[in-house]
């Protein structure tokens, strides 16, 4: 589904992602761990064009979405970015629309309906698949931070993409509220969702991902399904590194 090609990003002279190179399949659930600063978030926002390139190319479904860090024609930028979505550690929701308006939004913003109730209809139906139907009319500040999550992914959904990325979608939540959150993302993996979640949930990568991908420095230190880790020992000392960074005991 996606293809980053030795990707570089700086920020001034500091080199935050060093030649990345990551191939994810149609269907595929990948999660990036690694210490903070290591390039997890900046990698996911240079995927979807929130950053730009230092260098490298992002292929999307066989065609080219970024070349030589430059953008392309406008067109091809829009039908691309229709593909990619993404879901904030934040959420990002707006303050003054109600979870629902919040959700019928994200197609208008992106031209992709004119009908307003067919709009409304997706939206409820959308709502209803992350258990949050009869919230429908609250305002963000009247949910949880769970439930504005969730709220979040919903809207992510209305634009039906084809990847979803999630930047640290638990990380400003309260212990309590992650599971409900994990919950969704894990049915989307289970209905084949191609997804890339950058997480610090280690429980979660590993029982959820088809892959993990550990960053340091900026660069993938390590790529290996969770089975490969879990059993990794002393015959294969590059999982020996990721093995430590998630805590898994010898
Ligand atoms: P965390 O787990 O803490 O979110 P991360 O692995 O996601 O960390 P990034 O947020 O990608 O790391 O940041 C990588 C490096 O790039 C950090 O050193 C950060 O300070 C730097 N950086 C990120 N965004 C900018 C920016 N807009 N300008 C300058 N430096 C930046």
């Amino acid at each position: 589904a996606l293809q980053l090609m030795k990707i570089r990003k700086q920020f001034g002279e500091h080199e935050v992602l060093k030649k990345i190179d990551m191939n994810i399949g149609i269907g595929e659930v990948i999660s990036i761990i690694g210490p903070s600063g290591s390039g997890k978030t900046t990698l996911i926002r240079t995927v979807n064009r929130l950053e730009t390139l230092n260098g490298g190319e992002v292929v999307l479904f066989g065609e080219d979405f970024i070349k030589g860090g430059l953008s392309l024609n406008r067109q091809q930028v829009r039908s691309g970015m229709q593909r990619i979505g993404m879901v904030f550690q934040n959420f990002n929701l707006f303050p003054h629309k109600t979870a629902l308006e919040n959700i019928m939004l994200a197609p208008r913003y992106h031209g992709t309906t004119g009908n307003a109730e067919l709009n409304r209809q997706q939206a409820l139906f959308l709502l209803d698949r992350v258990g949050l139907l009869a919230h429908a009319n609250k305002y963000p500040h009247q949910l949880s931070g769970g439930q504005q999550q969730r709220v979040a992914i919903a809207r992510t959904l209305a634009l039906s993409p084809d990847i979803i990325l999630f930047d640290e979608p638990t990380s400003a939540l309260d212990p309590e509220m992650v599971g409900e959150v994990l919950k969704v993302i894990q049915e989307l993996a289970k209905e084949g969702m191609t997804l890339i979640i950058v997480t610090h949930e280690m429980d979660f990568a590993l029982s959820v991902s088809d892959r993990v991908v550990m960053m340091e420095h900026g660069v993938v230190q390590a790529d290996a399904r969770p089975q490969s880790i879990l059993k990794a020992d002393n015959s294969t000392p590059e999982l020996l590194r990721i093995r430590e960074f998630m805590g898994i005991e010898n």
